[in-house]
C-alpha cells in the first residue's frame, strides 16, 4: 500500500546517529492532553464506552439523494436578518481545477482518504458510528472536511465513508431531538456535526437533514436554560450560530432567532475581549496558573489559539442578528490586534497553545489555521471587504500547505516561520509538548489530525461568491473572491452559467476567466484586486477595462455571451514586509518566501499506514539579507517555471527568488529553536553569497523572517 514511509525512504540517511537525540518519554510531560487535564475537562476527549454497540441499521440515502447544487440558487438571508455583501453558492457549484484539483487529490490519496483505516478515533468503533470508541469532537471534525472533499472530487469511495457517519447520526436522533453518541451530552461536538449536516444537505438535498436539525434546535432551545453552554461550546458558540442562521434562511421559523439570541447570551463575549484587548504579551503557563490545580479556565480558553481562530467570525455572524454595524466591522479590529501583538509572516497569529507573541520561532497550531480560514471565508462573504480575501489567500497558500508533508500523510501540530529543526528537543511553546512540530499522525494531540481536512475543500468552495440584493435574483452578480483554478456551474438570473478559471496563481500573476452563459446574459462580474496588486491590468476579449484602487473590487457589468474572456494580470514584483526586531520577509503576490534549509528526515516511529518524523538541518541557515529596502525588486531575481501537480512540494518550485545574503555568526539556535532575529539593521563581516528563496510551504525547514544587513538598509 502506498504511504508516507515508502515515499520518503530517501530521507532516511543518517538516522542511526540522529535518532540518539530522541528524548526519553518521561521527559515528554506538558502535552496538550496534560493541559486539558489540568483544566479539568480532558475527560470528554477520551474514549467513553456506551455500553455495547448500537446496530447501524440506517439505510443509506445515497440512492435517493439528488445532486442539487447545479439547479439550486444561493440562499440569502431572510428578514429580519441583515444582508450579506456576498453569498456562498450552493456547495458543489464550484469544482477545483488545475493544481487545486491535484492538491485535493493529494489530500484524498493521503491521510484524509484513509484516516478511518488507520486511526481508531474515527475508525469503525467511533461513537459517531454507534461504537464504544471516541465519542466527542473527532468524528464530526473528520466529517467537516471529508464531506466537501468527497463530493468536490466526486469520489465514490470517500462519499461512502462519510455516508456511514451521516446515516448513523440521522438515524439515531433521540425522541427528544438529541443527536450524537449518548455517552456525553456536550454541546460542542454537536456544533461541529451541524456544520457537517449543512454541507451535506447542500451537496445531496437529503430530505432527512432539515427536519433533524429543526428537531435538535427545538430540543436545545428548551434545554439550554437549565444546561447552558460551557467550556469549548461557550467559547465557540458563533460556529453554531452559522448553522442556526442556515436553517432559519430555509425555514423562516422565528424561534430559531430566539435560539440565536440565547447562544449569544450564554456565549463568551469575543467582541468585548477585542474592544479592550488585554493579552498583548506572550501568554505563559504561569500566567494561566496551569500548574495550580485546575488553572484559570476562562483565561485559558480566552487566550487559546483555536478558540481565537474560530472567534474571528463572531462579529460578522452575530451582526446578521444584531444589525449593529460595529459588530460587523469588529472582525477588522480583531485581525489588526492579533497582527500587532502576535502576528507572524505566514499570515497567522502565534498560538502554541496560547497566544505567544511575535517571535517567528513561536508556533501556530494547524487547527487554528483551518479555523481562521473558515472564519475569513464567512467574514468575507458577510462584509465584502477585499482585505479578508487577501488574508485568506495568505493562509491558504502559505500556512496551510506549509505544515504538511508533500503527500499529506503527515502534519505538524505547530509550525514556525523560522523553523530550523523539528525534533523532540526542548521547545519554546507556551504549554504544548515536545512533539508539537514533528511531522506525523497525531503529534502532540490528535485534534488537528481530525480537523485539518476542512482547509482545502472549503477554500475551493468560496473561490466565487454571489453578489446581489437580499430578496431578488434579478440583481445577482458573480464575485471572484479568491483566486485558484476552478470551474463553476450555476443558475444566474434564471440562465445556466458555466465559468472556467485557468491560472497558475498564486505562483504566476495571470488569471483567465471564460464566461459561458447558455444565452446572452447581463450581470456584474466583480474581481478582487489584492492590496499588494498596484498596477493590475484587466481586459475583456482583449479590451482594457478600468481598474480601481488595489484593495477593492473591480466591477465589469456587460451583456456576457458564451466564450467571453476576462484576463487579469497581477503585478508580481517582490516586496518586503516587516516583522519582529525589524526583520524582513520577502513576498511576491500572495506568497511568502523562505530560505529552504537542507533537511534530513529521520523516522521516529511507524504509525499504522503512516509514520512520525523528525527533521534535522543539514545546512547553515543564519543569513541576513542584503536587499535595498527602497527598491527590493532590483536586488531580487525571479525565476518562474510551469506549475506542476504538486506546486507546494519541496521537489519542484514554480517560482524561486535569488537574493544576496551574508551569514551572521552570532545568530544561533538553542535546543533546536532559532533565537529571535537580531535587531535589524545588522552588520556582518562574512562574504556575500547568493541564496535561493522558495515558497514558504515548500520549505519544511526554513527561515522566513530575516535580519537585514546595515550597508543596504534604507
Ligand atoms: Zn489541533
Amino acid at each position: 500500500m502506498y504511504h508516507a514511509r515508502e515515499s520518503r525512504d530517501d530521507y532516511d540517511s543518517g538516522s542511526l546517529t540522529l535518532e540518539s537525540r530522541v528524548l526519553p518519554s518521561s521527559k515528554i510531560s506538558l502535552t496538550r492532553r496534560h493541559f486539558l487535564s489540568q483544566l479539568g475537562f480532558y475527560g470528554l476527549a477520551s474514549s467513553i464506552p456506551v455500553g455495547g454497540l448500537l446496530s447501524a441499521h440506517g439505510k443509506s440515502s445515497l440512492a435517493s439523494a439528488q445532486t442539487t447544487h447545479e439547479t439550486q440558487s444561493a440562499v440569502r438571508n431572510r428578514a429580519p436578518l441583515a444582508s450579506n455583501a456576498f453569498y456562498f453558492l450552493p456547495l458543489g457549484s464550484i469544482r477545483p481545477g488545475g493544481w487545486l484539483k491535484s492538491q485535493l487529490q493529494i489530500q484524498a490519496s493521503g491521510l484524509s482518504g484513509h484516516l478511518d483505516e488507520t486511526w481508531a478515533d474515527v475508525g469503525p468503533d467511533s461513537g459517531w458510528l454507534g461504537g464504544g470508541g471516541e465519542s466527542w469532537e473527532r468524528g464530526p471534525y473528520f466529517l467537516d472536511g471529508l464531506v466537501p472533499l468527497a463530493w468536490l472530487l466526486d469520489d465514490a469511495r470517500l462519499k461512502a465513508k462519510a455516508q456511514r457517519f451521516i446515516d448513523w447520526t440521522l438515524d439515531h436522533q433521540t425522541a427528544s431531538g438529541m443527536i450524537g453518541p449518548l455517552s456525553n451530552d456536550d454541546w460542542w461536538p454537536r456544533i461541529v456535526m451541524l456544520k457537517v449536516l449543512t454541507q451535506y444537505q447542500e451537496l445531496t438535498g437529503d430530505p432527512r437533514v432539515i427536519p433533524a436539525m429543526n428537531k435538535y434546535f427545538q430540543y436545545q432551545l428548551a434545554e439550554l436554560p437549565r444546561r447552558p453552554l460551557r467550556d469549548w461550546g461557550r467559547f465557540r458558540w458563533q460556529d453554531e450560530l452559522l448553522s442556526v442562521i442556515w436553517l432559519y434562511n430555509r425555514t423562516g421559523q422565528a424561534w430559531l432567532l430566539d435560539l440565536a439570541r440565547l447562544l449569544h447570551k450564554q456565549g463568551y463575549n469575543w467582541i468585548a475581549q477585542y474592544a479592550d484587548f488585554q493579552f498583548t504579551q506572550r501568554i505563559t503557563a504561569e500566567y494561566l496558573k496551569l500548574n495550580e490545580g485546575n488553572g484559570l479556565k476562562d483565561l485559558s480558553l480566552a487566550t487559546h489559539g483555536v478558540n481565537n481562530g474560530q472567534a474571528i467570525k463572531t462579529g460578522p455572524v452575530w451582526s446578521l442578528v444584531s444589525g449593529v454595524e460595529a459588530d460587523r466591522s469588529s472582525v477588522l479590529k480583531m485581525i489588526s490586534v492579533l497582527d500587532k501583538y502576535h502576528g507572524l509572516p505566514n499570515g497567522m497569529f502565534s498560538c502554541d497553545e496560547h497566544l505567544a507573541g511575535p517571535d517567528p520561532s513561536q508556533g501556530s497550531e494547524l487547527c487554528s489555521v483551518v479555523e481562521y480560514m473558515f472564519s475569513l471565508e464567512h467574514s468575507l462573504a458577510i462584509l465584502g471587504d477585499a482585505s479578508l480575501g487577501d488574508r485568506l489567500e495568505r493562509l491558504a497558500f502559505n500556512a496551510l500547505p506549509g505544515t504538511f508533508t508533500d503527500d499529506m500523510w503527515a502534519h505538524q501540530y505547530n509550525q514556525e516561520p523560522n523553523q530550523v529543526e523539528c525534533s523532540l528537543h526542548h521547545k519554546p511553546w507556551v504549554s504544548d509538548g515536545p512533539e508539537s512540530n514533528l511531522f506525523g499522525l497525531e503529534p502532540n494531540f490528535g485534534c488537528c489530525t481530525a480537523n485539518y481536512h476542512q482547509g482545502w475543500p472549503k477554500f475551493a468552495a468560496c473561490l466565487f461568491l454571489l453578489s446581489g440584493a437580499q430578496e431578488a435574483t434579478a440583481h445577482d452578480g458573480l464575485v471572484a473572491a479568491v483566486y485558484a483554478p476552478c470551474e463553476l456551474r450555476t443558475v444566474m438570473r434564471g440562465t445556466h452559467l458555466h465559468v472556467v478559471e485557468e491560472t497558475g496563481y498564486p505562483f504566476h500573476g495571470s488569471v483567465r476567466i471564460v464566461v459561458n452563459p447558455a444565452l446572452p446574459l447581463s450581470f456584474p462580474l466583480q474581481l478582487r484586486i489584492p492590496a499588494w496588486a498596484v498596477g493590475t491590468i484587466i481586459t475583456v476579449n482583449g479590451q482594457p477595462q478600468p481598474v480601481p484602487e488595489a484593495g477593492s473590487f473591480a466591477r465589469i457589468e456587460r451583456l456576457w455571451t458564451s466564450g467571453d474572456r476576462v484576463e487579469i494580470n497581477f503585478p508580481m514584483s517582490p516586496y518586503l514586509s516587516h516583522w519582529s526586531n525589524n526583520s524582513v520577509a520577502v513576498e511576491r503576490g500572495p506568497l511568502v518566501f523562505s530560505y529552504g534549509i537542507g533537511e534530513s528526515w529521520v523516522k521516529l516511529r511507524d504509525r499504522g499506514m503512516t509514520a512520525d518524523w523528525q527533521v534535522f538541518p543539514t545546512t547553515a541557515w543564519n543569513y541576513a539579507l542584503q536587499i535595498d529596502s527602497d527598491a527590493p525588486e532590483k536586488s531580487i531575481a525571479v525565476t518562474e517555471t510551469e506549475v506542476g501537480e504538486a506546486p507546494f512540494s519541496t521537489r519542484h518550485n514554480p517560482v524561486r527568488l535569488s537574493v544576496r545574503a551574508r551569514k551572521l555568526n552570532d545568530w544561533r539556535a538553542e535546543d533546536g529553536v532559532a533565537n529571535p532575529p537580531p535587531q535589524s539593521p545588522v552588520t556582518s563581516d562574512q562574504p556575500e553569497e547568493t541564496i535561493t528563496l522558495i515558497p514558504y510551504a515548500a520549505a519544511k525547514l526554513r527561515i522566513t523572517a530575516f535580519p537585514q544587513c546595515r550597508n543596504l538598509v534604507g
